[in-house]
């Protein structure tokens, strides 16, 4: 293992070398002037602050074997050793005197603040034993794992299928759901891969730079691609700094993007700019001129013609009046991007997509430019994330559930991607179900969803959640109304395998217990990880095999067996097993990597952190399969398994078609023929849907700060000393109309309440729109239960059915063995907003539509600060009128959703047919 040196020749390198990990030896800065030397294992591992799994390096000091301190592993192929601010923040998250330690049970009511220490065996044996009773009494859609940050590769997919239910919940609709079914209608891979460090245009509709999805590996590759000479054009609202860097920045009105986007395809295949052969090649072109114009020529030059007719009204004026960007811009950026020819990166996430209605349009009006550029999967393009990233199968898997579960995938949105998750209070509250165990799992609903009011109320109502396990490495709003809090470790302190689509190419990484590791190079065995964490921190993998063996201790439920060693048949699977098999059975390359090194897979992995297993992967479309020509189509799941093109059976794309759906009968099938092709459909917060009689202006509550990450990042103190609040970003020209300055108390009224919060005066954001980051405003409602380093303590009361909630005390020094505790100098956590947000659920994707419609007037006398103010009777309004805009199914063959549709735990074939006599669980 060799790293680069600085300048060749110079002796200097970024960083140590691996062969001096076992016995890395430096001075300790805190003694300087005096130098003391210190000697450390460097052992590997992920981050778990986003969803980027960047490599960090564990300084395991050798004589107290505590952890000193996180850098990033120099090896991991997508961060490449660097890291943003939260990933050395790691060591506060470990380091917080406020963390917690032991398994804890409430003792009072649900939601009281009080709690006593109890053991895991204790806890193992209540909620296994509860689970176990469900399932004997036909009960298993009562069971529900719902995640946040998932930080694994199909771990959970395993056990929920072993345990044979419908129960996987996660937070994807409040997150990626739009974006994602746009980008599966074309190509049914559900994420864009762009190769940005090899384009020649790089377009965003994101703020990769400093934040979005894949930020730090993403940056960096921005950054090389412009070294190299390509143009950054930033569509956005909001000057992001990732705007900032921009050669182009369209700050469009909010959810005008497809008009925009849609006027360039237009300029591009006009002006004769497009990649006609790839178009005509890999597009479903032939099922569009069937299906809508059955009497002319099946030939590609007529589906052009009909293309440009259908795109004629998406002229630069056109765009120019829906989002406010000035057409001349936009016509030179169209030109720009139709001269990138096979080189245009671009990203949606969050933002557009995840904000409006019909954000998903969004996304395919994007890529729809990719694939006139011909930019699919290309060196400087865009490929379907499947092509980059790695995805480990199993020595046995689970069958599929024989369960649809209507508390997930309910019949209104049958194309929605995935659960409706933040809809979970509703139905229950509608009487669609109930649950009886329910895990929330590195997740936040009460906090980060809309409606928290409406999760407090459901998660205290024992009658429709029996059991409600925390499975969290902080205290957060939810596990406050949890009946088991269990500390789950932070990164450096548990085991996961993640892989992303960060960049051209494939590659694994492994997160490990550093404690752990270090020591069992030491020779010391461990039964579990919690004996070598702080305190009694866990991680899931081993909570998920003693929990199965407690549900099924005797096999006979046919459980257990899935959590017994491939290697001692009938004894229980250890978490040195379960990756020993995957390194040595399901990784191309890695067996023979490490034979080079003299090393088991396992152990390479536990060295080094990561492996590549492919770089630069482009066209995988045009694989020829073995399979020949002419053999009559090959389906699984109701996707092609390949497509013949040119007499040759290719690989092709995992679509109905086998090809890149311009056209999509499926839309047409589940009720929404005229969005058959990439659209604009005018959101919810459309300049047309404001009343400027009554001041009303659209609210960004969806952006990211580099240095904070939803709920984890709350007992990280260096990153919240950094950025503690979260002001109102409000245009100058604004700003004037309303007689407001910076520093200003204002009250933003919502659909359904209000929150009171400072203003902040710029330039930096496009006049009628204002924004506010989603990041802060955390709170607690009882002593001992959140992070004093971020968190307010708030009060609630009750008013008919409203109910206000107000801070009572807010950021200040503590107690504590940290001495920063008593030095914290800032005394604002920001303002919660989410609680003041209504259920937006888009009637297609299922995504909640972020973007609100709100007045901003100045505070009145009774405002405070941090007030958040909530009707909860408008809040159930709000999510019937909603929830009116559903098309629901059956599908065509009765089916509840698209078979080729991916959904996560996919349940047996025969579960996605509604049985005749079932009425829909809201009857
Ligand atoms: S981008 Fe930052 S938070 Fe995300 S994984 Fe990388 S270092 Fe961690």
């Amino acid at each position: 293992m060799t790293i680069e040196r600085l300048s060749p020749g110079s002796g200097l390198q970024p960083y140590h070398p691996p062969e001096q990990w076992d016995d890395w030896r430096e001075y300790d800065p805190r003694q300087w002037p005096r130098r003391v030397e210190r000697r450390y294992q460097l052992v590997p591992t992920i981050c778990f602050n986003c969803e980027a799994a960047c490599g960090l390096l564990a300084y395991v000091d050798q004589e107290t074997m505590t952890v000193r301190k996180f850098e990033g592993n120099p090896l991991h192929p997508a961060s490449r050793g660097r890291n943003c601010a939260k990933g050395p923040a790691t060591i506060n998250q470990i380091q917080d005197p406020e963390r917690i330690l032991y398994p804890l049970r409430r003792t009072g009511k649900r939601g009281e603040g009080k709690w006593a220490r109890v053991t895991w065996e204790e806890a193992l044996d209540e909620i296994g034993g509860r689970i176990q009773k469900a399932f004997r009494e036909g009960r298993r859609n009562e069971v529900m794992y719902h995640v946040g940050r998932a930080g694994y590769e199909r771990t959970m997919d395993r056990i929920l299928r072993a345990w044979g239910i419908d129960g996987h919940n996660s937070h994807t609709n409040v997150c990626s759901a739009s974006a994602r079914l746009g980008y599966a209608l074309w190509s049914g891979y559900d994420r864009p891969s762009p190769d940005h460090a090899n384009a020649r245009v790089i377009l965003l509709l994101s703020s990769h730079l400093e934040s979005g999805h894949y930020f730090n590996p993403h940056a960096q590759r921005i950054i090389e691609g412009k070294l190299k000479g390509a143009r950054l054009v930033v569509m956005d609202p909001r000057l992001s700094n990732t705007a900032s860097m921009a050669d182009h920045w369209l700050p469009t009105h909010p959810g005008s993007e497809a008009a925009v986007l849609l006027a360039m395809a237009r300029l591009i295949l006009e002006e004769g700019a497009a990649d006609l052969a790839y178009l005509e090649r890999w597009t479903n072109w032939r099922e569009y001129m069937a299906d809508r114009l059955p009497g002319e020529e099946p030939s590609f030059s007529s589906f052009l013609a009909a293309l440009k007719h259908l795109y004629r009204e998406y002229t630069p004026e056109f765009a120019e009046g829906e989002s406010g960007v000035p057409r001349e811009k936009i016509v030179a950026v169209a030109r720009l991007i139709g001269g990138a020819k096979g080189g245009l990166a671009s990203h949606v996430w969050r933002g557009s997509a995840s904000g409006n209605l019909g954000g998903w349009q969004v996304a395919r009006a994007l890529q729809l430019l990719t694939v006139l550029t011909g930019s699919v999967g290309t060196p400087g393009g865009t490929s379907p994330h499947g092509w980059n990233k790695y995805k480990p199968v199993f020595w046995e898997e689970p069958p599929p559930a024989k369960e649809w579960n209507e508390l997930l995938f309910p019949r209104e949105w049958p194309l929605s991607h995935y659960e409706m998750s933040f809809l979970l209070p509703h139905f229950l509250k509608e009487g669609r179900g109930r649950l009886d165990v329910y895990f929330t799992r590195v997740y936040n609903p009460v906090w980060t969803n809309p409606d928290g009011m409406a999760w407090m109320e459901v998660l205290q109502d024992e009658s429709l959640v029996g059991l409600h396990v925390a499975l969290t490495p902080i205290w957060n709003e939810t596990a406050g109304f949890a009946d088991f809090v269990l500390p789950m470790g932070h990164a450096g302190e548990r085991h996961d395998i993640q892989s992303q689509e960060t960049q051209s190419g494939r590659w694994v990484s492994f997160r490990q217990p550093v404690l752990r590791a270090a020591r069992e190079r030491r020779g010391e065995v461990f039964r579990a990880t919690h004996e070598a964490n702080p305190g009694e921190v866990w991680e899931e993998d081993e909570f998920w095999i003693d929990l199965s063996w407690r549900i099924d201790p005797d096999g006979s439920m046919g459980i257990r067996h899935f959590f017994e060693s491939p290697y001692r048949g009938g004894e229980k699977l250890t978490v040195h097993e379960y990756y020993r098999w995957i390194f040595e059975n399901a990784v191309p390359g890695l067996p023979e990597r490490a034979a080079k090194e003299g090393l088991a897979p396992l152990d390479y992995m536990r060295r080094y952190g990561a492996f590549l297993i492919e770089e630069n992967v482009h066209g995988l479309e045009e694989k020829p399969l073995t399979v020949p020509a002419g053999t009559g189509p090959l389906r699984k799941d109701g996707k092609a398994l390949g497509v013949e093109v040119g007499g040759k059976r290719l690989a092709g794309f995992p679509t109905p078609s086998g090809k890149l759906e311009i056209y999509s009968r499926t839309l047409v099938e589940w009720g929404w023929p005229e969005e058959a092709l990439p659209g604009y459909i005018r959101s919810h917060v459309h300049r047309q849907a404001l009343d400027p009689e009554k001041g009303e202006m659209v609210l960004l509550p969806t952006f990211r700060l580099p240095t904070l990450i939803h709920t984890r990042s709350g007992n990280a103190k260096y990153l919240n000393e950094i950025s503690h609040r979260n002001p109102l970003w409000v245009h100058t020209r604004d700003a004037k109309r309303l007689a407001l300055e910076t520093g200003d108390l204002v009250r933003v009224t919502t659909e359904i309440g209000h929150f009171v919060n400072h203003v902040w005066v710029t330039e930096g954001i496009a006049p009628g729109v204002v924004a506010c980051s989603h990041h802060l405003g955390r709170w607690r409602l009882h002593e001992g239960e959140g992070s004093r380093w971020s968190a307010a303590r708030v009060a609630l009361e009750r008013r008919g059915t409203t109910v206000l909630m107000r801070q009572i005390e807010g950021v200040g020094p503590f107690p504590s063995p940290d001495p920063d505790s008593s030095r914290i100098w800032w005394s604002d956590g920001g303002v919660h907003q989410n609680l003041a947000f209504p259920v937006h659920p888009d009637p297609v994707s299922g995504m909640h539509c972020w973007h609100q419609k709100v007045v901003v007037s100045r505070a009145r006398a009774e405002d405070r600060y941090g007030d958040v103010l909530v009707d909860t009777a408008r809040s159930g309004a709000v999510y019937r009128e909603w929830l009116a805009k559903a098309r629901p199914g059956p599908g065509p063959g009765g089916l509840r959703r698209p078979l080729w549709l991916d959904r996560p735990l996919r349940p047996a074939e025969e579960m996605f047919v509604i049985p005749a006599e079932s009425p829909p669980k809201n009857e």
